[in-house]
């Protein structure tokens, strides 16, 4: 499995790329508001991508939804493609959400809309069941503590049980996350948004005093969700777009 990162700004940010990342190229997780600006600083074509994933409705994880789907239907509209439909598993309400959102971006009665919903294979996440895509990834689902409802989300490979990696998304510490660390994954992508033990976000004190003691000696964790300049110190690593892992 390949975990690429885009971004990983949330709505404290200093300019960096917005929180997001690509699973084996074709999966991508967050739609943010430069989403377009990342996918090429990456280098991934619109293309290429045949899942999307949102965590949550906040505008840091999801306004870049009108401008993706509007360049991929301006670009689906001339090229006749023969590619299977495209997914989109986002929290339930997802349907009035994108409605709402796509409309208020150019206006209701614009065809992207239409083409949007005939298009996308739109599935809501429900905790605890097993998406199996095609291309040999299977996608878990887990709620973490954030408001609006929030989900983590846990990938891994066809014939393997325990996710190969996991992304908290945002999320206050709390027992649902602790219990995420100690699946096995190999990757741990972490919210470290907060300054300090119980804030909105994790602080790097909860990810070193919950998180990482659960994590098996070899797993990777790696903190997400921050503005500014960090430090990586021993097991507490900061990612950072561009940055690629094989697991
Ligand atoms: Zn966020
Ligand atoms: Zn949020």
């Amino acid at each position: 499995m390949e975990i690429k990162i885009l971004g990983t700004g949330g709505f404290s940010n200093d300019g960096s790329f917005y929180n997001c990342f690509a699973i084996d190229g074709h999966l991508l997780a967050e739609t943010p508001p430069d989403i377009l600006q990342s996918l090429r600083a990456s280098s991934i074509p619109l293309e290429d991508i045949d899942t999307i994933l949102i965590s949550h409705f906040h505008g840091d994880h999801c306004f870049g939804l009108p401008f993706l789907l509007f360049n991929m239907f301006l670009r689906k509209k001339t090229k006749q493609t023969t590619r299977p439909p495209t997914r989109l598993i986002a929290p339930p309400g997802v349907r009035e959400w994108m409605r709402t959102l796509l409309g208020l971006a150019i206006s209701p009665d614009h065809p992207y809309i239409e083409w949007a919903f005939s298009n996308f294979e739109i599935v809501e996440m429900e905790e605890g069941r097993r998406y199996r895509l095609p291309k040999g990834l299977w996608l878990e689902f887990s709620r973490s503590y954030h408001s609006p409802e929030t989900f983590s989300i846990l990938a891994g490979n066809a014939g393997e049980e325990n996710p190969a990696f996991i992304a908290t998304s945002d999320t206050r510490w709390g027992p649902a996350i602790e219990t995420l660390a100690k699946k096995g994954a190999r990757l741990l992508l972490c919210d470290s948004g907060g300054a300090k033990p119980g804030d909105v976000h994790m602080s790097p004190e909860d990810i070193r005093e919950h998180i990482l003691p659960g994590m098996a000696d070899t797993a990777r964790l790696l903190a997400t969700h921050y503005a500014g300049r960090r430090v990586s110190e021993g097991r507490l690593e900061y990612a950072k777009a561009g940055d690629l892992f094989l697991i």
